[in-house]
């Protein structure tokens, strides 16, 4: 047994663990988890934890069903919405075949795969999430609409504020295990709010997010009120992304970094910006994998709807934020497609592969988009070259299905789970007869 195994092990007695979760996420970025007495730990490390595979969304054909849960000792930690008296931990898990080879549906272990193509070349990825959600009066009741918390817009600072009160409590919560948080505040819409977690690398914050989406779904109950990711849930209010700011280093330097190059940014950098435009139509129905994803991409709400990039330019899709001077290591840019409802371990996986071919095969950055884009009309969008984003869900697996990045990124069981799953989805949203349609015909046709 390794040292983190015994760490955890004394952990469990010094802090009365009575209840260990085992947690993994599926393929559409669920979280899912398997409590097991402390008695089992030493097992569940050396051998795992047996499960039915075949349970689990984008798992397992039936006949293949048989998996096992191996906790990461890393990621322990004590859940603190438990209260007092004896406690419950949690770790991350690594998803294994019974012959203790990585399952090929693993999401966390498609990520771990691309981040080790990317090590090999001397890279590690770091990422920092911008995560953006809605609070809500009540539990959502079907053919409702939703009740904000408030009334409130960005940055507005308000007097006895839910929203305040429930960022102080769901940051404390985050802090305590050892997520840091490094801004939060009021969005655009009413009851929106926005908590920024701390620059980490990309595996440690794809667990952080799952992990943030369940502590703020926790303290929004304890609240007696609703936590949603939802990515567009008001036609007239912007919606919910997760602008992510990504960057690669070479040991301890800034890879995206280069004293004296137009925006400090390196040649590496521009490379990858590269390679994320250029294969950006196949990455979106991961990064914005739902039928409602495509809803706030539409233009306008500061949500991207077009292919460029640029300098401090939010209509972009990827942006180079200000830097300071002096301040090479915090060289980055921002990725404005993500949504907050995307699996986090394949958004990253997808990201980090295009990024990473752009600078394989020395892509060139086009130039940057000065203007706003949502103002320019189709045919000066044209003449700059700027393509616009997949418009549903429909078009963008028609790209994916295209997709070699994609088919190798995700391998063959991911990809062929996740394009059928997707179809599925849109093809029972095809048929579904609107509220919209109702109100525009019945008064008039
Ligand atoms: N809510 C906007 C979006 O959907 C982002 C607002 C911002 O932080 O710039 O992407
Ligand atoms: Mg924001
Ligand atoms: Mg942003």
């Amino acid at each position: 047994m390794g040292k983190q195994e015994e760490f955890v092990l004394r952990a469990l007695e010094e802090r009365d663990v009575r209840f260990v979760r085992l947690w993994f996420t599926d393929v559409l970025g669920s979280l899912k988890s398997v409590a097991i007495a402390p008695a089992e730990l030493e097992g569940a490390f050396s051998e795992g934890i047996g499960f039915d595979g075949s349970a689990i969304e984008g798992f397992a054909r039936v006949y293949e069903a048989d998996m096992l849960a191996k906790p990461d000792p890393s990621t322990f930690q004590i859940l603190p919405w438990r209260g007092e008296g004896p406690s419950t931990a949690r770790m991350f898990c690594d998803i294994v075949m019974p012959d203790g080879s990585p399952s090929y549906a693993d999401p966390r272990f498609v990520l771990k795969r691309t981040l080790s193509k990317a090590a090999e070349n001397g890279f590690t990825f770091y990422t920092h999430p911008e995560i953006e959600f809605y609070l809500f009066k009540d539990t959502p009741q079907p053919g409702a609409d939703p009740v904000p918390v408030d009334r409130s817009g960005y940055f507005d600072h308000t007097a006895q504020s839910s929203g305040a009160d429930f960022r102080r409590e769901a940051i404390t919560m985050l802090e305590s295990m050892g997520i840091s948080v490094e801004f939060s505040h009021h969005e655009g819409g009413p009851g929106q709010q926005e908590i920024d977690l701390r620059y980490a690398d990309a595996l440690s914050t794809a667990d952080n997010i799952m992990t943030f989406r369940t502590v703020v779904r926790e303290v929004a109950l304890s609240q007696g009120i609703w936590a949603t990711f939802m990515p567009k849930p008001f036609t007239t209010h912007p919606g919910s992304g997760m602008h992510t700011h990504v960057s690669l280093f070479e040991g301890d330097r800034n890879a995206f970094f280069s004293a004296g190059s137009e925006y400090q940014l390196s040649k590496t950098g521009r490379s990858f910006i590269a390679g994320i435009l250029t294969h950006a139509a196949e990455i979106t129905a991961v990064t914005n994998q739902w039928v409602n994803s495509y809803k706030r991409l539409i233009g306008g709400g500061e949500a991207p709807s077009y292919i460029c990039w640029g300098h401090n330019n939010r209509s972009a899709m990827i942006r180079v934020p200000m830097y300071k001077p002096n301040k090479g290591q915090s060289t980055r840019i921002e990725l404005r497609t993500i949504d907050s409802a995307c699996n986090p371990y394949l958004a990253f996986a997808v990201i980090l592969a295009a990024g990473m071919k752009g600078i394989e095969e020395g892509y060139d950055l086009p130039p940057e988009a000065e203007d706003d884009v949502w103002s320019l009309n189709d045919r000066e969008r044209k003449s700059l070259g700027i393509d616009p984003l997949p418009k549903t869900l429909y078009e963008a697996i028609g790209i994916m299905e295209n997709s070699e990045l994609l088919a190798e990124t995700l391998g063959e069981h991911v990809y062929d789970f996740f394009l059928r799953n997707k179809r599925a989805e849109w093809e029972e949203y095809r048929g579904q007869v609107s509220a919209f349609e109702r109100d525009r015909m019945l008064p008039v046709i």
